[in-house]
């Protein structure tokens, strides 16, 4: 059974599109359980109907438009309850429904079980028997693991769109939900990022010139034959004769008779070289995998490898230059930062990604950047999306395409409403952060692009809380020298002085990889990160330190903060380090002061070892992003459990009492770095805790001023008092917006905003 299990799984996963899937599935599970009937329904797009999709056994004119109710019939039972139903007669059954469309008179025997995907049905998987039989313990296992098998494949399928057509109103608008990643919304054209030598994941797009496509691909076949040509010399002598041949089926694959004729017939038919280079490989792999020749088999990743190469040519040399029309929406299945840098700034208006949360740094920098982004969109159909309009909805964290006329133009009055506030709210720019009764409190921004800078001082921040060194760092394809640090530094500290500007020393790993320096591992989140990184490579955290302190000469607005510390030794490990740069860079005839050295609070172990550490260091500040996801155990990217990530978890908030305490009794500045200082109702709180000063990003700035500016600090002291006494989150969560409402900041609530 085993072995019919991958072989089945192992076609299916090849056909070519969900249909020949599907009927793969239905024909070779009825053989293999040697049953009468085997179908498949899947949900449509709305969730209210299964629709069959595939059947061998039913009839044919069946399949496609026979459909049932979700509480309709054995298949809505199977769907409700979540797990297989298994009948000897499925006749008797109070809630059998017969489809004369479908021809199942005959079939009494039924084994249902539900198609699950992350904890959600997506369809149904039925075998049926003429003869009256309860199927065994061993059919109803094997049924349950194809099942699963086909979750994976119907999950994709409707990632991509390639279940669109199951819906019957085409010209409704599409909604793709996902979370928001920075608010605000905006219309623009979808421009679909995708990485590079990653077949699978190019788009088709149609060639604006059929011959310049055709002439690039030939440069790219014409290199990658030299290189097969050299690598065959290279194996000369280490390889015996029939492993060398292999070299010559290589090359007589990339022969003008073989895929280069195909893929230039493709192109002729209107694709762009990529993606007719994608088609034809994709189908020639398929082919080769249902052999059953295993020799022939493995001859699918040598088409897999020849694809590859010619890939990475065609996107390398020649690489056409994306184009990227002035309201650029970006799709992608994952964004990186780095990704993001590579695009003209202006004319990105939206990004959707299906992949990342809320507290990725993709949607850190996108919120930095005022960008309205949508992250853990799963639905989008990325390739059918790219070059549509699109509306990227940041407050509800949505995207919707197909929008109807009434639809857009309530999208476009939210937006115009937008500006207007920001407008209102420039207004506060010289203000101080004060209490309606005097208590102050110091804003700050976060910062790490260049373009951080403007933004953050037109909104009147005083100083810089965290200024994420790894973003210029990203940028790059190799360590940047000492002195090209200084001058990225210099200018950061120049342009706030004489406000402060805090330094946070390089923080990578976990999701932040620099291209030149990888590290793979299989927990990031819990590896090689942080301070964890720069303590093993001194030379680098010194080169880092070095620049900081000579960039600040005359200014005297520098503080170094020190990331993702877990022990006093690695504080004290780390300002030796910098005592001894400050000492290096005296030497070298330049007058600094010794800056002062904080450290973050943002895993579990620094906030009971807070006070330990405020007696070592000159000041605090808390990562509330990763002390969330490491207090709850909810990995911040991953947007399967992003409905668990709240930083309004009683066990954040307390955690977050213990640091202000242990700051207090050092008597040591904290502050609050992470994303909880940037929105409205988590700053009151913070205010009322004690937290001297809030670090966010410059698109919050205003709004968080004016929520501090609007109420007295004993609203937000009741406030606080209430909800530590309260022991659920998201209960939490919704209070404080509702006492926000009725204290008349409702405006500046991000998620109130939306159609
Ligand atoms: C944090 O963890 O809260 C923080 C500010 O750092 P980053 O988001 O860069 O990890
Ligand atoms: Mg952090």
């Amino acid at each position: 059974m085993l072995d019919t299990l991958r072989r089945i799984v192992q076609e299916v996963n090849s056909a070519a599109d969900l249909k020949s899937a599907l009927d793969l599935m239905a024909r070779r599970v009825r053989d293999a359980m040697g049953t009468e009937v085997c179908s498949i329904y899947l949900l449509d797009s709305s969730g209210q109907r299964y629709v069959l999709m595939a059947s061998e056994g039913l009839k044919r004119e069946a399949i496609g438009r026979v459909s049932l109710g979700i509480a309709e019939g054995l298949i809505g039972q199977v769907g409700l309850r979540e797990e297989p139903i298994n009948l000897e007669d499925a006749f008797v059954h109070p809630k059998f429904h017969y489809l004369s469309e479908t021809g199942e008179d005959p079939f009494h025997a039924f084994l249902g079980v539900p198609v699950m995907h992350h904890g959600r049905v997506l369809g149904v998987l039925v075998v049926q028997q003429r003869d009256a039989r309860r199927f065994d313990q061993s059919e109803e296992a094997f049924l349950v693991t194809i099942s699963a098998q086909l979750s994976a494949v119907v999950a994709h399928a409707r990632a991509t769109g390639a279940l669109d057509d199951l819906d019957t109103q085409e010209l409704l608008p599409k909604i793709y939900d996902g979370q928001p990643g920075a608010s605000g919304a905006a219309i623009g054209t979808a421009v679909l990022l995708f990485p590079p030598a990653d077949l699978g994941s190019v788009p088709d797009r149609e060639p604006e010139n059929i011959d310049a496509e055709v002439s690039l691909l030939e440069s790219a076949l014409m290199r990658v034959r030299t290189d097969v040509r050299a690598l065959a010399d290279r194996a000369k002598g280490r390889l015996g004769n029939e492993e060398q041949a292999l070299f010559d089926v290589y090359l007589r694959m990339l022969d003008k008779h073989a895929l280069a004729g195909e893929i230039v017939a493709k192109i002729r038919e209107g694709h762009w070289a990529q993606g007719a280079l994608r088609i034809v490989i994709e189908a020639h792999i398929r082919n080769f995998e249902l052999m059953d020749d295993e020799y022939l088999r493995e001859r699918a990743a040598d088409v897999r490898d020849l694809g590859r190469r010619v890939l990475a040519e065609l996107q390398s040399r020649n690489r056409r230059v994306q184009e990227f029309p002035e309201q650029s929406i970006l799709l992608g299945e994952e964004i990186t930062p780095t990704m993001l840098m590579e695009v003209p700034q202006d004319r990105i208006k939206g990004i959707a990604a299906v992949q990342g949360s809320r507290n990725s740094h993709m949607a850190i920098v996108a919120r930095a950047m005022g960008i309205p982004t949508v992250v853990g969109a799963q639905g989008m159909p990325l390739k059918q999306l790219d070059g549509k309009e699109v509306i990227v909805d940041g407050f509800r964290g949505r995207l919707v395409a197909n929008a109807s006329v009434e639809l857009k133009q309530q999208f476009e009055a939210i937006i115009a409403e937008e500006l207007t506030l920001q407008a209102g709210l420039e207004k506060l720019r010289e203000l101080p952060a004060e209490t309606e009764d005097g208590y102050r409190i110091q804003v700050q921004v976060n910062t790490g692009l260049m373009t951080d800078i403007s933004r953050s001082l037109e909104r009147g921040a005083e100083g810089v809380g965290l200024y994420r060194t790894e973003i210029p760092f990203m940028m790059r394809d190799r360590f940047p020298s000492e002195e090209e640090q200084r001058q990225i530094y210099r200018e950061q500290l120049q342009a706030f002085a004489p406000y402060p500007v805090t330094m946070r020393t390089l923080d990578v790993g976990g999701d932040k990889a620099l291209p030149y320096f990888p590290i793979k591992e299989e927990n990031p989140f819990l590896g090689w990160r942080g301070i964890r990184v720069t303590l093993d490579h001194p030379e680098i955290f010194m080169v880092q330190v070095r620049a900081m302190l000579k960039a600040s000469q005359g200014l005297d607005n520098l503080r170094i903060m020190l990331p993702m510390v877990t022990s006093v030794f690695e504080a004290e490990d780390a300002q030796h380090l910098i005592h001894r740069a400050w000492l290096e860079v005296c030497e070298e005839g330049i007058d600094v002061p010794m800056p002062p050295v904080g450290v973050m609070i943002e895993v579990p172990a620094a906030v009971y070892q807070a006070r330990a550490l405020a007696q070592r260091v000159d000041f605090l500040s808390v990562g509330t992003n990763d002390l969330t996801q490491y207090l709850l155990a909810v990995d911040r990217n991953n947007r399967q459990v992003a409905d668990l990530y709240n930083s309004y978890h009683p066990a954040v908030l307390h955690a977050l009492m213990l640091v202000v305490e242990a700051a207090r009794e050092e008597e040591k500045p904290v502050s609050v770095c992470g994303e909880m200082a940037g929105e409205p109702g988590s700053a009151l709180l913070l205010t009322a805790m004690g937290f001297q000063a809030l670090s966010m990003n410059a698109s919050n700035l205003l709004k968080v001023k004016a929520a501090i500016r609007k109420v007295k600090i004993g609203f937000a002291r009741k406030l606080l008092n209430e909800v530590l006494a309260m022991d659920n989150g998201e209960v939490i969560s919704s209070y404080v917006d509702l006492q926000l409402e009725k204290a008349g900041l409702g405006e500046l609530l991000h998620h109130r905003r939306s159609v």
